[in-house]
């Protein structure tokens, strides 16, 4: 395996970011419930996006872009930080967003504008032609530009989370399970990569808050990963384990996301969002009361952040 250590990188966050368990909910819950504090990460207001574009935008930078596009929901928080991020390196940020959504100026469209950063939003439901558009402008612009997929979901920025799981390792408690949100795939097919190479026992579930074939794209994105670390490994689709969590649709809230919100505000004094981690955390919560959790299992969420969203997104 290559070492990750030999790619280019660029430092944005602070690690490790901490990890602690949430002993109220552990006791409500039967089992022991720990907290993989991501949102504190040190760029924004925190979150997942942050792992990846340490990647992504090293490869920019090797690349000689001068400008960064990337897109999302109109709410997206991938796409705050990538202009947050990109801004700090000297990198133009454009944004091209879907139109559907929350486009006032709420949330992460606030943090936008307090960060001056160009957005448009675009009428349509494909990335495609979001991506098309990507390369008009930029051709327009005449600058050499650098185009990051939706969440930054590709295999280069699915490193940032294997090198989580290196991380959470090195952390020192051993974890039987680890649970992310799924919205675009890149973070739970680091993590579920990671525990391959640096947790061989522990069991990655993704939470899908979208109705995207995760079945498929999380395994692809692996395998791309894989490659990227001249890893040897065999990944079978059905070998990557998901739980529907999506409800009424994505960034639309759930109940179960809401109880999930309410009860970690209440118990432990901390935030999850509408969107990603909210419904992620209801989705634990329902394991647990399944029975899939022992009460000597070790219970690993990772809370990948998502403040601009509570802000913005109707809870009712
Ligand atoms: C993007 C996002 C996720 C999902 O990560 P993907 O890699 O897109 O699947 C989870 N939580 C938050 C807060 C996010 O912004």
């Amino acid at each position: 395996m290559r070492d990750l250590s030999t790619l280019p990188r660029i430092g944005f966050g602070l690690f490790p970011t901490p990890l602690h368990k949430l002993q109220n909910i552990s006791h409500l819950l039967g089992t022991n419930v720990w907290i993989k504090r991501d949102d504190l990460i040190g760029m924004g207001l925190g979150g997942n996006k942050v792992r990846k574009l340490e990647f992504l935008l090293a490869d920019a930078k090797v690349r000689g872009a001068e400008v960064v596009f990337t897109t999302g929901g109109a709410q997206s928080n991938h796409a705050m930080l990538t202009a947050a991020c990109a801004n700090r390196l000297g990198l133009r940020p454009i944004l091209i967003l879907k139109k559907r959504g929350v486009t006032a100026c709420k949330g992460n469209q606030l943090l936008e504008k307090l960060m001056g950063t160009e957005v448009h939003f675009m009428d349509t439901d494909s990335y495609d032609d979001i991506y098309e558009e990507m390369d008009r402008m930029g051709r327009a612009i005449g600058k050499t530009y650098y185009k990051i997929p939706c969440g930054g979901s590709n295999a280069l920025g699915s490193l940032g989370y294997v090198d989580c799981v290196r991380e959470i390792a090195a952390q020192g408690q051993p974890f039987t399970h680890l649970i992310c949100a799924e919205g675009s795939g890149g973070t739970h097919a680091g993590i579920a990569l990671g525990a391959r190479i640096f947790m061989p026992d522990t069991t990655v579930v993704g939470m899908k808050v979208d109705t995207d074939p995760f079945e498929e794209i999380t395994p692809a994105i692996m395998r791309e990963a894989a490659k990227l670390l001249e890893l040897d490994i065999e990944i079978e689709n059905d070998g990557v384990l998901h739980r529907d969590v999506c409800g009424p649709g994505y960034a639309v809230a759930s109940k179960e996301g809401n109880e999930a919100i309410a009860l970690m505000a209440k118990h432990e004094g901390l935030f999850l969002d509408p969107v990603y981690t909210g419904k992620a955390f209801g989705g634990l919560i329902a394991m647990a009361r399944e029975g899939a959790f022992g009460p000597d299992d070790n219970v690993l969420f990772l809370h990948s952040g998502g403040a601009g969203g509570l802000f913005a997104v109707d809870m009712d």
